[in-house]
């Protein structure tokens, strides 16, 4: 064997490892990683980056909490590992309890999956169950909003905006939804009937075969990064009663305070008779996501045919994921996050407005703990990377997206250094 100083072989990472969205033929570079602490990344090298990520909204607390890292030791002590089919555990029970107090009060049943597009393909289960159990088979579609992102699996992929979803690609290959367009309405206003109109067409036209509409409230992340007015989505709450079709939040990315509330639904005061969680819900320590719904879902589904939820992971409930991100709810409710929050959102409006004045910005918008320049052109990634990198922060733009979503332990000091960093490598 070759000796490399570097314990990261990268040259096999290369040639043998997928990375999110890459190829194998001219693979972009990736940075090895030795640890991480706080708000830091340290690169095998011995360079210290300033995380603005959250590693993909997860890392709310940053890297190496002594209160996750005891949570995960204490129940390793115990066990990692058992099935939950015909076997339950403490770490389930109480996060399943904790997730129905958090959430709205409708919601009060819960299933654990492995992950996000998972936790979406659950919801489009329950939904379909939904309505065969009511004796309504021909409601088995879906209806999403253009710019959606729901995950990468194929029931999550067929809700994901058409043109960046890669529709085209697997066409064919998936089942063909219906979409409206994002309501064209910022955070800050009212909602009108125009801007609904896309929504209440299809809904009068579609509603005898849709199951459901899913979309991302108030913020549209991967797809898009786009902020849109919660009264929006008391409308939406109205259209799906009267049209008889249930609707599904994906608070997958906006869940646990990144938007300012625990949950973007709080934002307009709306429950949803499905909802999705995962990325932060353990603090980014482990894979985890959950489905929660209502009883009046989860009775129909038991009394129809086969009087049974048809879902159910090998690791469904990992008791380490569940120990973890029970600690990390609690760490999180124990703390005075709003205001946090609100420091992180005063920080990135200051330290990003400024983009606003160079010529390639579009847009620049804040929203909670959320900071997006949004450019005329998408970035080179080796080259925008590189210079971040340089700069001694981790930020990881998309298309024509550069943004910050940093862990709301970040001090106020290592806030300005992302921000300008952003500054200057959008000038
Ligand atoms: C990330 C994300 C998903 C998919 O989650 P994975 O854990 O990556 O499968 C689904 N919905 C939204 C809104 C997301 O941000």
């Amino acid at each position: 064997m070759l000796q490399d100083s570097s314990p990261v072989d990268t040259a096999f990472d290369r040639l043998h490892l997928w990375h999110p969205y890459t190829s194998m033929a001219d693979p972009l570079p990736v940075y090895p990683v030795r640890s991480a602490s706080g708000v830091r990344i340290e690169l095998a090298d011995g360079a210290q980056l300033i995380d603005g990520m959250s590693s993909w909204w997860a890392a709310i607390h940053g890297y190496r909490h002594p209160v996750l890292d005891e949570a995960v030791r204490r129940q390793l002590d115990r066990m990692s590992h058992v099935m939950f089919g015909g076997l339950t555990h403490e770490p389930a029970v109480e996060l399943a309890r904790l997730l129905v107090e958090i959430t709205p009060p409708g919601l009060q049943k819960v299933f654990f999956s492995d992950s996000g597009s998972v936790a979406v393909e659950v919801a489009l289960k329950m939904a379909v169950q939904y309505w065969e159990a009511l004796g309504r088979p021909g409601k088995k579609r879906m209806l999403a909003l253009r710019g959606g992102y729901h995950g990468d699996t194929f029931g999550a992929m067929s809700v994901c905006d058409p043109v960046t979803g890669m529709h085209g690609l697997f066409r064919g290959a998936m089942q063909e939804q219906l979409f409206a367009e994002l309501p064209d309405c910022p955070f800050e206003a009212g909602c009108t009937d125009s801007v609904m109109a896309d929504i209440r067409s299809k809904l009068e036209e579609h509603h005898g075969e849709l199951a459901a509409v899913i979309l991302e409230p108030v913020v549209q992340g991967a797809g898009g990064m786009r902020f849109y007015s919660p009264h929006c989505l008391r409308r939406l709450r109205d259209l799906c009663l009267q049209y008889d079709v249930l609707l599904i939040f994906d608070e997958i990315a906006t869940g646990f305070g990144r938007t300012g509330k625990m949950f973007a639904l709080e934002h307009a005061g709306v429950e949803p008779d499905i909802m999705c969680v995962g990325k932060a819900l353990t603090g980014g320590y482990m894979t985890l996501a959950a489905t929660l719904t209502t009883d009046a879902v989860a009775m129909a589904i038991s009394s129809g045919e086969p009087g049974l939820f048809m879902h159910g992971p090998t690791f469904m409930a990992n008791p380490l994921a569940c120990a973890v991100g029970l600690a990390s709810i609690r760490l999180l409710c124990s703390q005075p996050w709003q205001q946090s929050v609100k420091r992180i959102g005063a920080g990135l409006l200051s330290g990003l407005e400024a983009c606003m004045e160079h010529d390639g910005v579009a847009d620049v918008r804040v929203l909670g703990a959320i900071g997006v320049v949004e450019l005329k052109r998408p970035v080179d990634m080796a080259t925008i990377q590189r210079e971040f990198v340089r700069r001694g922060v981790w930020v990881r733009p998309f298309g024509r997206l550069v943004y910050l979503m940093p862990p709301f332990i970040i001090d106020d000091p290592d806030l300005a250094v992302l921000c300008r960093a952003v500054r200057e490598v959008t000038a």
